[in-house]
This record gives C-alpha cells, structure tokens and sequence, in this order.
C-alpha cells in the first residue's frame, strides 16, 4: 500500500467529487462550479489563429509581457495605476495562482485565516504547505455576511495569510467596501498578507464588489478568466501583487509547469477589449435572470428558507431540517439532481445545500422539481 508524502496524508479527494461519481445517468447537475456558456467567439478565433501561425514555444516564466500589462491595467481600473505588468504573473487558472501564492507565503506554523465556509482549495493548500488553518465564521444566521467582530477575533500575531474572496464561492456574498476597509485597518497592526481571490468579481448583481487592494498595500490579487468569460478549460488565471511577492511566485511557478499554454495566452490578449466586456456582460445579466428563475422555482416549489447573495451563481438552500447536508444531497441522487453538502464547505454552512444556477432555464427548473419531490419522499419516509 503506497503511502503519500506527509502533506498529503490528510488530503482526501474532494466529498463533492464523491457524490459527482456516484449520480446516475441522466441526473441534472446543480453542483456546477463553473458557466455552462460557449467560450466568446472572438476569443475561440483568436486562439484559432495563433494555432495557425504555429509559433507555439514557451513564453517567459511570469506571461506574455502584453498580456501582463493588459491585466494590471484591468485591476488598476479607473483608479491611479497601482499594478505593473511586475505585479503580475500569469498562471495555469486560478487554482494554481492560489497554490503558488500560499506556497511561496506560508510556512510551516504560520496560521492561514480563511473564511468559513470556504472554497475547498484554501484549506487543502494551507495544509500541503504546512501551515495552520484559522477560519472566521460568516455565520449562516445571519445569511453568511461578513462580521467584523468574529473577524477581528480571529487575527492573531501568527496570521501570515488572510483569505478574502468577494463575491464568493459557496455563499455568492459580497463583502461591502466598508468591511474591506475595516479589514485592512485592522491588518494594518500586523504582518499579514492578504490573498483576495477575485474570480468572481465581474459576475454580480447591482454595484461592482469593490477590491480591498484598494486599502490594503500587502494583497495579492488571485483572479483569471474562467469565470468572466466562461473558460474554465483554458486554464488562464493570474496573481497580481507587491512585485517582491510576485518576483517570488514567479520562481515557484517555473518548477510547476514553466508557464500557461502559449495559445491560450495569445488569445487571452483579446479578453480585455471592449468586446470582450461586452461579453462578459451579457453572462451577467444572463446569469442574473437565471438567478431569479432559481430563486422564483425554490418559493414555488420547496418553499424552504435561502440565501441568494450578490454575485456569483450560488443559492444556499437551507435543508437544514432534513438532517445532514451529505446525506440529504445523497439521497436527492437517487431523484436524479446533483448538488453539493453545504459542510464541504466548512460546518458554517452545514444544514445547507449550495446550487448553482450557471446551467440553462429548463435545467434549473426541471433540477428544482427534482429537489422538491426528493425532500418530499424523504419527509414521508421518516
Ligand atoms: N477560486 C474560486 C473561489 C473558485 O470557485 C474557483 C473555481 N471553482 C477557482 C478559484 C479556480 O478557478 P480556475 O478555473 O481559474 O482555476
């Protein structure tokens, strides 16, 4: 029997990819974690001409160095310029932006705070790294917001790393400028370095989430395309940071997989044109109507309590009274609809199931009605 390298011994594949493997055919996926849109065209024809014109070697480790300049422009918005095409180095999705940046930050017996619930990867990285995880509630009572007193309760002077991911996954909640603010005040008497991962930034309802960069010199930005333009599989992420923490990451990347897909990255030049915002914003308001059509089915048809934040593509559907979340979702298998355990997340969002609404119309209508009819036969046989 083969054992693992220490860091690994308590990293498990994930409970959602479980549940995933064992849905029968047929079965409507609610558990979605990404767009189902086509990639843009202008970007799948770019990509077609850079195949074409065959120069397909390596870039350098960090990106294309336009590309790194199209980025930082993209953060630095409206605002005075803050990021350099230095802040920047481009990475193989978000994912690894994450990995590289807790990798090159945390060392063994650093704490890493990270909200609770969390997306998966931010505790599993911590731990491959070595490092200790904290977690600050955003507690469900109180529909997952963000609370300042649990927060600042949780930062002590071993704090390397906080996590902050607005909107997020799995609540679709926004953190309010003012609460970035008051973050940062209360970072500002510590060494602390924060890692926002911002992948959902540009997928919201109403007003555009504000950045806590803005206040906060030590951030790292982790964001990419795969969800503002639906591309999941091309794997373009990035880390936009201090360029003495990027110059760093950089180093760490080159011995995990040299640099992003070359094809990718050229045609990823064309993902911060006008068009391509145009694009972005038509998912934007499409997913906004699907938001509703999810939320309007759920009243109709379920009639139990929900969390609907601002942005992203999540409902935290309180089954809470039906027992634990896994076992619920198990049991919604056997009507054919897939949806992920709110304790994958964190016990925070224990008693919930997270469903996604990034799939067409008829999907989430039809998924909902299968819900509604597996808790029904669930409350008969108890
Ligand atoms: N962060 C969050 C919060 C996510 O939900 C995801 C994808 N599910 C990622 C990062 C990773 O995204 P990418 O596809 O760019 O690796």
């Amino acid at each position: 029997m083969f054992t693992p390298a220490k860091r690994l011994q308590h990293i498990k594949k994930s409970a959602t990819r479980v549940l995933f493997d064992s849905a029968p055919p047929g079965s409507i996926n609610l558990g979605l974690g990404e767009p189902d849109f086509p990639t843009p065209e202008l970007i799948r024809r770019e990509a077609i001409k850079v195949v074409e014109d065959g120069r397909i070697g390596y870039t350098t480790n960090a990106g294309i160095p336009q590309l790194r300049e199209l980025i930082a422009a993209y953060h630095n918005g409206a605002q005075a310029p803050r990021f350099k095409p230095e802040s920047v180095c481009v990475m193989t999705g978000a994912e690894e932006a994450l990995f590289a940046v807790m990798m090159t930050i945390l060392d063994p017996g650093d704490q890493a705070l990270m909200p609770n619930p969390c997306y998966i990867a931010y505790p599993a990285i911590a731990r491959i790294a070595g490092a200790e995880e904290r977690f600050y509630s955003t507690p469900s009572s109180n529909e997952f917001s963000f609370d300042r007193d649990r927060f600042s309760a949780a930062v002590t002077d071993r704090t390397k790393l906080v996590v902050i991911n607005s909107p997020s996954n799995p609540t679709s909640r926004v953190i309010s400028r003012e609460d970035l603010k008051f973050i940062a005040d209360r970072l500002s008497q510590t060494n602390a370095y924060v890692l926002a991962d911002e992948i959902y930034r540009d997928l919201y309802s109403g007003e555009r989430p504000s950045t806590i960069s803005e206040f906060y010199e030590r951030t790292i930005i982790v964001s990419g395309l795969s969800k503002m333009l639906s591309m999941t599989g091309w794997r373009l992420g990035w880390a936009a940071g201090p360029e003495d923490v990027i110059r760093q990451v950089t180093v760490m990347r080159q011995y995990m997989s040299t640099c992003t897909s070359t094809v990718t990255q050229k045609a990823a030049l064309v993902a911060f044109t006008d068009a391509a915002r145009r694009e972005t914003e038509a998912m934007r308001t499409e997913l906004n109507r699907r938001g509703e059509v999810m939320a309007k089915a759920i009243d109709r048809e379920v009639g139990l309590p929900y969390c609907r934040g601002e942005g992203a593509y999540y409902i935290m559907l309180d089954v809470s009274s039906f027992g634990q979340s896994m076992e619920t979702a198990m049991s919604l298998l056997k009507h054919r609809v897939i949806t992920v355990p709110g304790s994958a997340f964190g016990d925070e969002a224990e008693g919930f199931l997270r469903l996604s609404f990034s799939i067409e119309e008829h999907l989430i209508e039809e998924g909902i009605r299968r819900i509604a009819t597996g808790l029904d036969a669930s409350l008969n046989a108890q």
